[in-house]
């Protein structure tokens, strides 16, 4: 398998090389094009020069002679071209032979392949009138001097050179890119077989300019989190529960111990008090129960219009006298001009509110023993949307549980100690406003009180 690293370098490069391979081709088949066609054009211009010159030659006596033009059969020789001169009646004055070996050793000194021989008849034409013939001929398609080949020669090493220096530019900058690229997804990936081995604290610190992989990165942090607080959670709850169950069985044993020895007696007192550790026990388990049997049916849900300060109203109501025991008053704050009807469960809104209104009178109790808890619920509209604010001077929440409180069983370090619960209304709060699409966030101050708002 290959890596990412490799692939992607491997994918750029060779894109690269494609592109700078056929940017080649297809310069090298241009400039050749070009290149061809400017030297046809030198070679025409060349051929006329031969006619123009025989023609001269022939007006300086106005007729042929044996040496006519003869000086030219040099040049031809080192040109690669062959001359034939014809009087007017296409008879051979003079004549070079295309089969002359000096030919064939001239061109090979010059590089230049020997192909089919070729000839051309141009006609000398003096005070419009045919004069002689002059026959051209050459074994190339064109008669190209040393110079024409070495510049040829070195346009075509250039255009090669610059591909490879750009090859291999490329081919660093896909190295250097594909490392880029990669680095965060190897680490994420690392970070994830971490994680899998158990090292809940492995986090990634690398960041991407690209959205998708930022994305990744940090949903793997959250991933990281939401298991570090998970196992935090765990841990808490297996030495609560252990602990809520040693004390009711210690109690249990001691008594039951005493009793056998004969030094506690086995009144209805004492069997009772036993009863309620036992019950106390049970309720445990119970509460256990609860939140298993919520979880399974927290899916069925009969949406109808509800109208929120109906039943906040009614909650308020049912709670007034423990509150009044409890010396803590409870408001109400709405806009009566205001509706504020939400599509939702009936009987799950109005659990939503008993949780978080017993909570607020449970945790305010404790610290106002004579008088001054306040229990405020607001209801009000922001941005188009129902808010309702559920707040309480009472203890608060520390810093070190709030990002817990949510979680099934999980109970606050005084709430644990100093007041009953289960660790499950807050649980049942989320999940019920989770199937409305409805928030809840907290604030709270310890020792100041606390407030729950819900969004929907
Ligand atoms: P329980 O109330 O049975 O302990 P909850 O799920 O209702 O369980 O609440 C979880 C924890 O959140 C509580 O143990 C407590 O520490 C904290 N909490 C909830 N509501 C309040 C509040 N109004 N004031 C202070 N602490 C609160």
């Amino acid at each position: 398998m290959r890596t990412i690293k490799k692939e992607l370098a491997l994918l750029m490069a060779g894109c690269c090389v494609l592109a700078i391979l056929l940017t080649w081709i297809s310069i090298n088949v241009t400039v050749n094009k070009e290149f061809n066609k400017y030297m046809l054009s030198i070679q025409n211009r060349k051929y006329n020069s031969v006619v123009e010159y025989l023609k001269n030659v022939y007006e300086k006596n106005d007729k042929w002679e044996v040496s006519s033009g003869t000086e030219m059969i040099h040049e031809a020789y080192m040109g690669n071209y062959c001359l034939t001169l014809y009087d007017s009646d296409k008879k051979v004055i003079w004549g070079m032979d295309p089969n002359d070996p000096k030919f064939n050793e001239h061109m090979q000194h010059m590089n230049v392949s020997r192909g089919v021989y070729n000839s051309k008849t141009f006609e000398i034409v003096s005070n419009n009138k045919i004069v002689g013939y002059v026959d051209i001929g050459q074994y190339s398609a064109l008669l190209l001097s040393d110079e024409d080949l070495n510049f040829k020669k070195s346009i075509n090493i250039s255009i090669v050179m610059s591909c490879l220096f750009i090859t291999f530019i490329i081919v660093i900058i896909s190295i250097y890119f594909s490392k880029r690229f990669s680095r965060p997804i190897k680490e994420i990936s690392n970070i994830s077989v971490r994680l899998s081995n158990g090292d809940l604290s492995a986090r990634s610190n690398i960041d991407s300019n690209i959205k998708e992989v930022e994305d990744l990165r940090s949903s793997i942090n959250l991933l990281g989190d939401k298991l570090n607080n998970q196992d935090k959670i765990r841990k808490r709850l297996v030495s609560d529960i252990s602990h809520e169950i040693r004390t009711p069985l210690n109690i249990l044993q001691n008594n039951l111990e005493a009793m056998i020895d004969g030094v506690f007696p086995m009144t209805i007192e004492s069997l009772s008090s036993l009863n309620d550790e036992v019950i106390r026990f049970s309720k445990l388990v119970d509460n256990i129960n609860v939140l298993k049997t919520f979880e399974e049916r927290s899916l069925e849900a009969k949406f109808e219009d509800v109208n929120l300060v109906d039943i906040i109203s009614k909650v308020c109501e049912e709670f007034d006298i423990l509150a009044r025991q409890n010396n803590i008053e409870i408001i109400i704050e709405s806009n009566c001009e205001e509706d504020y009807f939400i599509k939702g469960d009936r009987d799950k809104i109005k659990q939503v509110f008993i949780n978080l209104i017993s909570n607020a009178i449970k945790f305010t109790e404790v610290k106002f023993k004579s008088g001054g808890g306040k229990v405020e619920v607001k209801i009000f509209k922001e941005n188009q949307k129902t808010i309702v604010e559920v707040g309480d001077n009472g203890i608060g929440i520390s810093e070190d549980d709030i990002d817990f409180i949510f979680e099934s069983m999980y109970r606050g370090d005084k709430s644990r100690n100093i007041i009953e619960g289960s660790g499950i209304g807050l649980t049942v709060v989320k999940d019920i406003l989770l199937l409305h699409s409805a928030s809840i966030e907290v604030k709270s101050q310890e020792g100041e009180g606390s407030s729950f708002k819900i969004v929907f």
